[in-house]
């Protein structure tokens, strides 16, 4: 028999957990997934508008990139297929916790990106 889950899905915002909390922006409307971390940054995230919300997230994409680069350098390459699986794991991993903490960074301080 499967395992039933109580969640969609990792949280909204950082892509990371799959803590099983979610947020309804409206009565009736789809839940949101969260971890219980980001449970705050994802009200305000869902209660924007998703021009400024992508405003943010490009920011964050762009942070998360910035410092895969930086990564990249530390290893000693450029060219992902050298890396060893572990290397990969740990460059991948890094991208991922990079753009989840950038993205909840600026949600937590809304400074205006415009
Ligand atoms: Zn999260």
């Amino acid at each position: 028999m499967a395992k039933q889950s109580l969640s969609g899905g990792p949280c909204w915002l950082c892509r990371r957990r799959d803590d099983g909390v979610g947020y309804m922006l409206r009565h009736n409307a789809r839940p949101v997934w969260s971890c219980s971390e980001h449970l705050h940054l994802v009200k305000k995230g869902q209660a924007m508008s998703q021009r400024e919300f992508d405003i943010y997230e490009g920011q964050a994409l762009h942070d998360a990139m910035c410092m895969a680069a930086d990564r990249l350098d530390r290893l000693g390459t450029g060219d992902l297929n050298a890396l060893s699986e572990v290397q990969a794991v740990e460059f991948f991993r890094g991208f991922l916790d990079d753009f989840g903490t950038s993205l909840a960074d600026k949600l937590e301080k809304l400074d205006p990106p415009f």
